[in-house]
């Protein structure tokens, strides 16, 4: 079983994810992950080191096929830039492995949970960018990040920012600031569920990016995001698609066979 554990604190957790675990005779995962479970005596913890996520989706698999009943752990969902896909890439890498009985039990991304804090920034269209040049060329990041603004999505920043990369965030607001409004809102939620967890409401032309650490999940607005301003207000970030019409104008309705559009409608 491939395990989601929520972005931190156990309300967060879902049941099928706490019964996955507790029914595993191995647990395998990142060292920091893994201490947040308290696991039973009766059951083997293998921690590892964030950078070895294949060896780590290797050892699982050869658990597996020696009988053990394994819960691979990821934080947040393991299928979003965790270990879910490590363990798709190494099963095809051994004919045995091909047979392993493989279940992924979904978890709260940082994304969603940031996004609950906030209010409704992910209300429309998003997209989600790992800013690690661990496994890709930054080149593909800088294209994806462009991409993304030409889409005007919302973008969700994972991996924002390491000791080993820290130049790579950046070079990052340098391309978006170049293409977006300096107005765009921009939040750095870190931490999100946990006892230190901090959220900073920014704009993209004010945002310092020396706050931003590991630990943060990075949200761009899109040009119909805004600040609801309200006295004491818990969710403060809004994507509106009401506001529309500029975005779609010039473009042809398909609707409407071929008619062009202006402030919103339908000429
Ligand atoms: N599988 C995880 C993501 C792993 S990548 C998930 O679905 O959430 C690690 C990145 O996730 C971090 O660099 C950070 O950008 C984000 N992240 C994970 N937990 C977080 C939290 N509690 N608060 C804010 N961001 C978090």
């Amino acid at each position: 079983m491939i395990v989601g554990l929520g972005p931190g604190p156990a309300e967060w957790m879902t049941p099928e994810a706490s019964a996955s675990v507790a029914s595993a005779t191995d647990v395998v995962g990142y060292g920091p992950y893994v201490e947040r479970l308290a696991l039973r005596t009766d059951q083997r913890l293998h921690a590892s080191d964030n950078r070895v996520e294949m060896d780590r989706a290797c050892l699982a698999l050869k658990l597996a096929t020696e009988g053990r009943a394994v819960a691979v752990v990821s934080g947040g969902d393991p299928g979003v830039f965790a270990m879910a896909a490590a363990v798709f890439e190494a099963i095809e890498t051994d004919p045995q492995w091909l047979k392993i009985d493989v279940a992924v039990a979904p978890g709260v991304t940082a994304m969603q949970a940031a996004a609950a804090r906030l209010g409704a920034p992910l209300g429309h269209d998003f997209c989600a960018i790992s800013l690690s040049d661990n496994l890709k060329p930054w080149a593909i990041v800088e294209r994806r990040l462009r991409a993304a603004c030409d889409g005007d999505f919302v973008i969700a920043l994972y991996n924002p920012a390491s000791k080993a990369r820290p130049v790579r965030i950046t070079q990052a607001f340098d391309l978006l600031r170049n293409v977006k409004a300096p107005a765009t809102p921009v939040a750095f939620a870190r931490a999100v569920g946990r006892a230190d967890e901090t959220l900073t409401l920014t704009t993209l032309g004010e945002a310092d990016t020396s706050r931003i650490d590991m630990a943060t999940l990075v949200i761009i607005g899109s040009s119909e995001t805004r600040f609801i301003p309200r006295d004491g207000a818990r969710h403060p970030l809004f994507t509106d698609l009401s506001s529309q019409g500029s975005q779609i104008d010039g473009l042809e309705c398909d609707r409407c066979d071929g008619l062009r559009i202006r402030s919103g409608q339908c000429e």
